[in-house]
């Protein structure tokens, strides 16, 4: 019970990664606020909480707005008495085009929700968590490299990076951390997969493929250790969940 007693905020929890990670936040003894732009998409993840013995309330947010941000973390930490922990993992992905057909609409979408909602998501939870809790924000391994044909999403990830680093002093001095991890591939609806929604025991996780995709799980473990007061002497940085994605060039491609 790594969390026991701690209440928790998760953005995009509504699929994939962070509904993962919402459930395994309960199964480890927190309170989850589980927060998405798509309220039936959080409520069903909140009722799955429920269902098990945990303790869930499902929130509406586009985490693009700064009110949507604060009234999120408001209702969270007063159904819950305070907040601990953050995972602000809400994020999309835009249409695979060249770069000179990157539109301006995408452009500003993409960093609207996957750059400043993370920096409005920071700014609360550097203003609600408790000391010795943490904040986790989810990039990408196009936050390390550039993705081709995916001008946008690469830059917005790369400034959540920034982010994170310029933030981890102002976290640590009210006794707090922000982390960010950056997945390779994760099978989810973000690129058209259909995962399971079923948590397994961790020391059960499958190994995922040499550079292939990920289960959600297997990145939401990261996060959830990242989280924990395990990784007390982990500031300020980014971890890579890749399955070695980024570790070597492909086989024969040298
Ligand atoms: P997903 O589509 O399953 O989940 C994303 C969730 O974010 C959805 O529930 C969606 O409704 C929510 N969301 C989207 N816009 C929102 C907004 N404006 N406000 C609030 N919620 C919003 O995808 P996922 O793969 O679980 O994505 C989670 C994070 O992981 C994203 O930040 C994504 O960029 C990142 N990521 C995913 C992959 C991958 O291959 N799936 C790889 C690297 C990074």
């Amino acid at each position: 019970m790594m969390f026991k007693g701690k209440a928790a905020l998760v953005t995009g929890g509504g699929s994939g990664i962070g509904a993962m990670a919402a459930q395994r936040l309960a199964a480890e003894g927190a309170q989850v606020a589980v927060v998405d732009i798509n309220l039936a998409g959080a409520q069903a993840i909140a009722a799955r909480i429920e269902a098990s013995g945990g303790v869930a309330i499902a929130l509406a947010a586009d985490v693009s707005q700064a009110a949507d941000n604060a009234q999120a973390f408001d209702a969270a930490a007063q159904a819950f008495g305070g907040l601990d922990v953050a995972f602000l993992n809400a994020g999309v992905l835009q249409p695979y085009v060249p770069f000179d057909a990157v539109t301006e609409d995408v452009f500003d979408r993409l960093v609207a929700i996957n750059l400043k909602g993370a920096f409005l998501g920071l700014q609360q939870a550097h203003r609600h968590l408790r000391a010795g809790g943490a904040a986790v924000v989810t990039a990408s391994a196009a936050a390390v490299i550039g993705f081709a044909d995916a001008a946008a999403y690469s830059a917005s990830k790369h400034g959540v990076l920034g982010l994170v680093r310029s933030a981890a002093r102002d976290f640590s001095k009210k006794g707090l951390r922000v982390n960010a991890i950056c997945p390779g591939g994760v099978s989810t609806p973000l690129i058209g997969a259909t995962p399971s929604l079923d948590i397994v025991s961790p020391g059960q996780l499958a190994l995922p493929p040499y550079q292939g995709l990920l289960d959600p799980q297997q990145v939401a473990e990261v996060a959830l250790f990242l989280l924990s007061p395990s990784a007390v002497g982990v500031n300020g940085q980014a971890q890579l969940v890749d399955a070695a994605l980024l570790s070597a060039f492909p086989e024969g491609s040298v």
